[in-house]
Parts: structure tokens; C-alpha cells; sequence
């Protein structure tokens, strides 16, 4: 007996953009239905956020993105800007509203169903099948099956790795009483905060009027803040760096990435497979993760209507994530100077050259361009060192 051809556990960005290919009909295959499960709301649910990503170049905003950019800018320790247009539009949808239009979209498609509980575990179920079993909204035990389950639940423990830092984080949204920002341009890193000993730290704005702003304190180091740590950074920040004037707090968005050199098993058995942060989609070194999670879940719907077997495919290639691994362990290490790094990174490179890098589009004579332009032996010394170092559980 099998309740749907895919399970997918996690209604979040992987989960939600993995039934909604799935069944986007686009394609020769079966129909595939999908039973889609999440927690109810509480603990367990993953809290509001906004993602941002880069479009295509010259494609115009994703129709769910509540705003987007043309210019980007980076600041450097000194103030001084770097400044860059790009065809590739910096854009950001909200969770909320992401979540209400798949919601409404696979409400209206016949092969989707929903089932609220807590997942607790999910494992193979004869050699065709897999099965997922959890606690529903009442607290008695349920047992859903698929022919594949997809697990997007967030990892409660890291995979062990040879460097382990966090990308900490606390925005607020402003609104100022005076014309305070320019909404045509996105600032992806303004390093005049005061630089934590080990890592970096950095501000980011995300104005959409001139006086309303989403601004960011983040810090890539080893260990998050607690509230007075990251309420001291913004108020230094929204003061003395860049001060605002009169303003209110309409919201506040906080979270934790980890930025980890750690392999994230994919397949977690015949029928199991894990995506979105759990299966590996957060770049390792800038935490972006949105991006990866739609171009994993289109690569799986295709595998899936294909006939074969819907393995994920690896999120980021196999250079870009010793790249990654050699910048944490340069940063970890305190071998290069984050602040700098990143600065360099934009100043000394075309602009496009670093948006195609990060977004995990660059060729491999394009790495070399950037790997030329970074502090070339720190750099080479940690990837060198990479095999030498044991994988070991994160601390904390
Ligand atoms: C505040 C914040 C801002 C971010 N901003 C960006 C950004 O701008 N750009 C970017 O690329 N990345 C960003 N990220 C990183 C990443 O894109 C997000 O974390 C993204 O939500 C990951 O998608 P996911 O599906 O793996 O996890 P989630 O979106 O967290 O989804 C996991 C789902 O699993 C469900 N779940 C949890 N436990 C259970 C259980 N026991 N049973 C059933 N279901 C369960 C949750 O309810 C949730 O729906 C951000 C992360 C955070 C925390």
C-alpha cells in the first residue's frame, strides 16, 4: 500500500519548490502525486525569512520577489564603494509570501496532498518503498509510505568537517523619517563594522523605498551572538557608521547558517534522499542556499520523469566546494583577512565574474582569474593542508 508516489518532509524552500516541479506537468512522464509534510505550527516550523538570490541575466524578477536589484555595491573598511550594474537582477521573496502561492498552486493540482505531524523518522520500507512515521497534530504515531521520500528537515546536528564557522545574522527592518537610502541599489557588504578576531563581520542593506530598508549585521565566525550582541552591532551601525536619523523597527529577521566544509550525505537509503541545508544545498562559503534548492529540485523532478531513479544531484560542484573549503580554513585560521578578502574580491574583479562565482556559475579559468587576485599563498597553503586534516564533529 503506498500513500503517494513522493513524500517530501519539509514544507519549506526545498520542499515546497520539489513538489511544485514535481507536478508542474511539464514533461512526457506519469503524473506523480505527492503527500507533502509538515510540522504544525510551532517549534518544529521554520521561522519567516527572506531569500535572495540572482536571476538569470537579462530575466526579469522572479513574479514572487517583493524587490530587486540592478546595482550592487560593496564597501570597503574605508568607506570607500565599489560599485557595479549587472544583468543578473539581485532579487528577495519573502518566505511568506513564496509560501502562500505554492500553497495556493498545489491546492489546485489533483496529485497533491498534505498531512500535518511531526516527522521523526523516515527510513526504507521493502526494497520498492520508504516510509515516514512521525507524530500527528493529536500525538498518536503515524506511518505515511512512498516509492521515494525526500527529507528537507533541517539537520539538528552538522556532519563532522575540518572547518566548521556559523553565518550569524540579525536584520531589521527599518523605516526612517528622512530619504535615507537609494532603493535602485543593493549593498551586499559594508565592512565598517568593527571586525570580530576571528572571521568577519558585515553589514547589509536591502532598501526597497528611500525610506524603508532591511539592514543586516552578520558575522561569519565561530559562534552566534547573543541578543545584546547583535542589538549593540545594528545600533553602532544604524548610528555611528551610517547613521539614520529617526527611525522605528517595523520586524527583525535572525538566523543561523552554517558555513561547513562537511559532506551532507544526499542518499540516506534506497528510497531516502535528503535535500535543501540538510542534503547539502548551502554554499559552503557564502551561505547562499535558495538558488541551488530550485536548480536541485528541477534536476530531480527531470530525473523522476525520466523513469530513473531522482537522486539529487550535488548542489555545488566539486571546485567550487575545495575552493569554499579553502577560504574557511584561510578564514578560520586567521591566514587571510576576511574584510579584505572580500573586498578585494569585488575590487579587483569584473563584476560579473564575482556574481557568476558565487552563484556557482563561474568557469574553471574564471576561478583561476579570481584565485590570482586572492592572497595566492595563504590560499594555496590551506587547500594544500585540506587532506592532512581530520573531519571532526563541530563543537557546541
Ligand atoms: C533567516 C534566514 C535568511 C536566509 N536568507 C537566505 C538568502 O537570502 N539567500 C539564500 O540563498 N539563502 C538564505 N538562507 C539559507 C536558506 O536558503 C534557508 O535556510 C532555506 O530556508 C533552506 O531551505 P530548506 O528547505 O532546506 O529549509 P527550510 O526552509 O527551513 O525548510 C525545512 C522545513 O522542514 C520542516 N520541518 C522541520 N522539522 C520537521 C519535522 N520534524 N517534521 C516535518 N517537517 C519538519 C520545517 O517546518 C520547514 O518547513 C537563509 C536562512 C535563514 C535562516
Amino acid at each position: 500500500m503506498r500513500d503517494a508516489d513522493v513524500v517530501v518532509v519539509g514544507a519549506g524552500a526545498a520542499g515546497l519548490s520539489l513538489a511544485r516541479e514535481l507536478t508542474a506537468g511539464s514533461g512526457p512522464g506519469p503524473a506523480c502525486s505527492v503527500l507533502l509534510v509538515e510540522p504544525p505550527p510551532g517549534p518544529r516550523r521554520s521561522p519567516e525569512r527572506t531569500w535572495c538570490f540572482w536571476g538569470e541575466p537579462g530575466a526579469a524578477p522572479d513574479p514572487l520577489a517583493s524587490a530587486s536589484w540592478e546595482r550592487l555595491a560593496v564597501r570597503g573598511r574605508d568607506g570607500g564603494p565599489v560599485t557595479g550594474s549587472s544583468a543578473r537582477r539581485y532579487q528577495m521573496i519573502r518566505s511568506a509570501d513564496f509560501t502562500r502561492a505554492l500553497d495556493a498552486e498545489l491546492a489546485a493540482v489533483p496529485g497533491v496532498a498534505r498531512y500535518t505531524g511531526t516527522v521523526t523518522g523516515v527510513a526504507d520500507d521493502g526494497p520498492h518503498g520508504a516510509a515516514v512515521s512521525g507524530l500527528d497534530t493529536a500525538g498518536r504515531p503515524f506511518r505515511l509510505r512512498g516509492r521515494w521520500v525526500f527529507d528537507s528537515r533541517p539537520p539538528r546536528v552538522l556532519p563532522p568537517a575540518r572547518t566548521t564557522l556559523l553565518q550569524h545574522f540579525r536584520g531589521w527592518f527599518v523605516s526612517t523619517a528622512e530619504d535615507r537610502f537609494d532603493p535602485g541599489t543593493a549593498e551586499l557588504m559594508d565592512f565598517r563594522t568593527p571586525q570580530p578576531r576571528r572571521g568577519l563581520s558585515f553589514a547589509y542593506v536591502l532598501p526597497f523605498t528611500p525610506r524603508e530598508a532591511l539592514v543586516e549585521y552578520t558575522e561569519f565566525s565561530p559562534a552566534p551572538l547573543g541578543d545584546a550582541g547583535y542589538a549593540e552591532a545594528l545600533r553602532h551601525y544604524t548610528e555611528r557608521v551610517r547613521p539614520l536619523g529617526t527611525f522605528t523597527v517595523t520586524r527583525a529577521e535572525q538566523g543561523v547558517i552554517p558555513m561547513t566544509d562537511a559532506v551532507f550525505p544526499r542518499r540516506a537509503g534506497r528510497s531516502v534522499f535528503r535535500v535543501g541545508t540538510a542534503g547539502g544545498a548551502t554554499r559552503p562559503a557564502t551561505g547562499y542556499t535558495f538558488a541551488a534548492v530550485r536548480r536541485q529540485s528541477a534536476a530531480i523532478a527531470a530525473a523522476y520523469r525520466a523513469g530513473a531513479a531522482p537522486v539529487p544531484p550535488r548542489p555545488h560542484a566539486r571546485r567550487h566546494r575545495a575552493m569554499d573549503a579553502a577560504l574557511l580554513r584561510a578564514l578560520a585560521t586567521g591566514r587571510v583577512d576576511g574584510a579584505a578578502f572580500f573586498e578585494d574580491l569585488f575590487r579587483r574583479n569584473p563584476l560579473e565574474r564575482v556574481l557568476r562565482f558565487l552563484d556557482g556559475r563561474s568557469s574553471p579559468a574564471e576561478e583561476v582569474a579570481i584565485g590570482l587576485r586572492s592572497p595566492v599563498l595563504p590560499m594555496a597553503r590551506s587547500l594544500a593542508e585540506l587532506p592532512l586534516l581530520p573531519r571532526r564533529a563541530p563543537v557546541g
